[in-house]
């Protein structure tokens, strides 16, 4: 069997779709989604906001973020738009400093600023430390995200972008749509990125490779030959999340498509509903907050705020 395309050695075959592709097809293929996906989010922000000049993306160094920076600095250069890259030391001892070293490489070679803030300017303390200071009722992994997205927001916010890329893939955005799904919490499901509305303080977030599944970001990776940190956080194995990567790969095996399918039913719900509400501010930092009273980072990090 040949690609799809072209009479050459196919490097995927694609079970949800049935094609096969040959290595430049491929790419030519991911491009195409995410410049469309790019395409379609900017404009729904444009047309609630004004243009965007300057955008972020999160770095972490791992296959993801590397795979979104390089996408979409080609994009970014062909609108003429600024760009810089913010990464995140959680203080997570033998994992983020060699990411963050492929951070910076890649930047370097690419010729993008590099941000680096860290869970320390936030609370005073590493995730390591802080993970023994208040022990987590469940895994690491909510604590953790509670100050990922404050340092990103605060980061973007002082970079001052319009909006901030994350490197998310369809496994993940997937995942979340069935967790929240689960746990019928539709406001959040309406809250998630891509975000197609500002809300004051909150930095909106683009999600260029949303349609592209997991393993076509590292296979692309590869074949590009881009270089990224292939490690584990040591607190993965825990994760909440783990339950619904594995049942989703197993629908998607029974079914292919499921992913999209998540998807797809995800962005009509949010046609249907009436744009969100705005986010109300903590009464305490002031930073936005999901719901009424405190946001999460005061009620578990209040005491350590810096
Ligand atoms: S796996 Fe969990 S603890 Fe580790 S960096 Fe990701 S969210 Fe944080
Ligand atoms: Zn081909
Ligand atoms: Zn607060």
């Amino acid at each position: 069997m040949s690609c799809r395309a072209c009479t050459s050695e196919p490097v995927i075959s694609r079970r949800y779709s049935g094609e096969q592709l040959c290595h430049r097809h491929f790419v030519s293929a991911v491009e195409k989604v995410v410049q469309r996906e790019l395409r379609k989010q900017v404009a729904a922000l444009e047309t609630n906001g004004s243009r965007l000049q300057r955008v972020a993306v999160a770095l972490s160094g791992g296959k993801d973020s590397t795979v979104a920076l390089h996408l979409v600095q080609e994009w970014a250069s062909a609108r003429r738009l600024e760009m810089v890259a913010l990464a995140v030391d959680e203080g997570i001892a033998g994992y983020r400093s060699s990411a963050l070293k492929c951070a910076r490489s890649c930047c370097d070679k690419l010729g993008v600023e590099l941000r680096v803030s860290s869970y320390h300017d936030l609370i005073g303390m590493g995730l390591d430390e802080m993970l023994k200071v208040q022990p987590p009722a469940g895994s690491a992994c909510s604590p953790c995200g509670i100050l990922r997205r404050r340092a990103l927001n605060f980061a973007a916010r002082d970079a001052g972008v319009d909006a901030l890329v994350l490197g998310h893939n369809l496994d993940d955005c997937a995942q979340t749509v069935l967790m929240n799904h689960t746990r019928g919490d539709v406001a959040r499901l309406q809250r998630m990125a891509p975000h197609l509305h500002r809300q004051p303080g909150m930095v909106p977030r683009l999600l260029p490779l949303r349609r592209i599944p997991e393993q076509e970001v590292y296979l692309l990776a590869l074949l590009q030959e881009w270089e990224f940190h292939d490690g584990d956080c040591p607190h993965a194995a825990k994760a909440q999340r783990n339950l619904f990567r594995e049942l989703l790969l197993q629908l998607e095996h029974a079914q292919p498509g499921t992913r999209y399918g998540l998807l797809r039913g995800m962005d009509r719900l949010r046609e249907s509903l009436t744009s969100p509400q705005p986010l109300l501010n903590c009464p305490t930092c002031g930073e936005p907050a999901g719901g009424e009273g405190e946001c999460q980072f005061c009620r578990q990090f209040g005491a350590f705020a810096v």
